[in-house]
Formats: structure tokens, sequence, C-alpha cells
């Protein structure tokens, strides 16, 4: 195999799977979409919304990959030896790149951003801001009630600069007191280093991941495992990532357990830091309530797939944190 084909070859048939992928995934999104989504009434987006945002996407998807792949495969077969290393500070770089342009270049060719419609609310957001150590830049409200129902809220920026959005969605769901509690735990998760913490396992799990396909992809390991010592090198690392992603669903119950103590850690500082700890219980009970969330799955359930806790240990947890502090002979 001639040396451009190995990088030009190679990011054809990762862009090729892509395709595919996306083709395949067409009829389950329409139906997600269009049936499971409608039946509940969640879905507000139209026909030819979902095909400018399919599309768009798709773009996106295959420009970065093509790239990606591309560059990646040119250091693989440069510096054979060392070439886990090379791709895996190209992985970490493109990841901190995308957190840099994501809310300037990506988010802009989805979504509407404009000041958010309630100006007390505003001073407010901005107030809890000062008083948690952040530098509120912007704050926004984005129109996802294009598209669904679901409710959110996020912040951007490194360091202490942030831009907080609001889904339009969870301001028409909730009152002030309550969007003031969900945005207390969102920086609960930045005050307590948890956003650091994922960026950092993230790091170290694709230094692991690349150093192991360096090992089992040498001399054609995986294909002769596999039973296939002709394939090339692209079709070998698609071997490497089906048995990566068995290992991830092993490791998920472990991860989850990991986020839920986060999420446990965020909600104590909201109760902290508002006025009103009885609103973070509200809002994550019209939150729940608003995505038919169910509040009381089975504990095996909630300890492999569930990313929170279940909402009623959260409320419990919430009103033992109140009663702890109206009753000092408690603590
Ligand atoms: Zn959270």
């Amino acid at each position: 195999m001639g040396p451009e084909s190995f990088v030009l070859g190679g990011s054809l048939f990762y862009l090729g799977l892509l395709l595919a992928k996306t083709v395949l995934n067409i009829p389950f999104d329409l139906y997600r979409t269009f049936s499971i989504e409608e039946r509940y009434q969640f879905n507000t987006t139209s026909a030819s919304l979902w095909l400018s945002d399919v599309l768009k996407s798709t773009l996106l998807l295959l420009l970065g990959n093509g790239l990606l792949s591309a560059a990646a495969l040119w250091l693989i077969q440069n510096s054979p030896d060392w070439w886990w290393l090379w791709v895996w500070g190209l992985l970490v770089a493109f990841t901190l790149l995308l957190m840099v342009i994501s809310s300037r270049l990506l988010e802009p060719l989805f979504f509407t951003f404009s000041p958010i419609s309630r100006p007390d609310l505003e001073a407010q957001i901005r107030r809890l801001a000062a008083s948690t150590g952040i530098i509120a830049t912007r704050v926004r409200q984005v129109d996802a009630s294009r598209r669904s129902r679901h409710a959110n809220a996020y912040f951007t920026g490194l360091g202490r600069q942030k831009r907080i959005v609001l889904f339009d969605t969870l301001l028409r769901q909730l009152n002030d007191h309550e969007v003031i509690a969900v945005l207390a735990h969102e920086i609960g998760h930045w005050r307590l280093h948890h956003l650091r913490w994922r960026l950092l396992l993230g790091v170290l799990a694709s230094l692991i991941v690349s150093a192991l396909a360096f090992l089992t992809l040498r001399n054609n390991s995986l294909a002769q495992w596999f039973g296939h010592p002709q394939i090339s090198f692209a079709a070998q690392t698609v071997y490497f990532g089906l048995l990566c992603s068995l290992a991830a669903s092993i490791l998920r119950p472990l991860i989850n357990s990991w986020s839920r103590h986060h999420e446990r850690q965020a909600d104590r500082f909201a109760c902290g830091v508002i006025e009103q700890p009885q609103s973070l219980a509200s809002a994550l009970a019209k939150m729940a309530e608003n995505n038919l969330s169910f509040p009381c799955p089975h504990p095996l359930f909630a300890w492999v797939y569930c990313s929170h806790p279940p909402l009623s240990e959260r409320i419990k947890a919430i009103a033992a944190k109140r009663q702890n502090e109206t009753d000092p002979a408690r603590c």
C-alpha cells in the first residue's frame, strides 16, 4: 500500500462507515422525534428544521472526522513507534479546540441566542454568579422550544468567565427562585471541580486507549485474534473500537456512581448558596414531571444506568439538609 493510500484510503473508509451509520440512524431518529416524542407532546420540530439539522450536523461530523482521521493516520504512518502519544495529543488538542469554538461557531448554526426575557431574573443570576466566584460575561436564553419541550441550563467558558445559557423551555416551566436553584446546582459542579475531574478522566482514558491501541494493533495482532490477518489497519481499528465499547459498557456502573456522587455534592452546594433550598426540590420535581422521568427506578437499574440519583432520593436529601439547618440539635 502506498503512503497516500494509507492516509487517503483509511480516511475514506472511516467516512464511509460514518455516513452509513448516519443514514442507518435516520429511520430511528425519525421514529424517535415524530412518533415517540410526538406521542408524549415533547416534539415541536418541523420536518424542514429536522432535515436542516440532519444535513448540517452530518456535514460537520464528516468534516471534523475527515480532518481528524487523516491527521491521525498521517501520524501513525510517520511515527510507527510513538504514534499513540501523538494521536493522544491530537485528540486532546481537538477536544480543547471544540470547547473553545463550540459556543461561538457551532451552537449559532443551530440555535438563536438572545437576552433573557425576565430582567429581574438576570439581575438575580448575576448576583448568584458574583457570590459564587463566577464572572457572568453573558446571560442568554436559547430558542430550544423550536425543537422540543425538554428543558435545560448550562454554562460555557474557560476559567471564571462564564457564559450562562438558559433554555426558553426552562424559563417557561420554572419561577425565578427555581431557575436560580438549578443554576446554583450547575455552579456547584464548577466550584467543586467536577468538570475538571471529568475532563482529566477523559484525557487519561484516551491516553490508555491510545497506548492499548498501539499494543494490540502492531504486527496485525488484533486482526490475527479475529482470524482476519489480511485486513487493513483502518479496519483493525474498527475491531479495536468494538472492544472499547464493550469495556465502556462494563465500566458504566462505575462511571455512573461517580456521576451520582457529583450530583449529590452539587445539590448540597446549591442548598448552601440559595435563599430557598426548597426551590431546588420543586425545580427538580417540575423538570422530572415535564420530562416524564420515572421518580423511583429500581435500585439495580439506577445503579447501572442512571447518571443522576433518583428524584425521590434527591428531594429527601434536600429536605434532610433543611431539617438539619433549622434544628441545630441534629447537626
Ligand atoms: Zn448536575
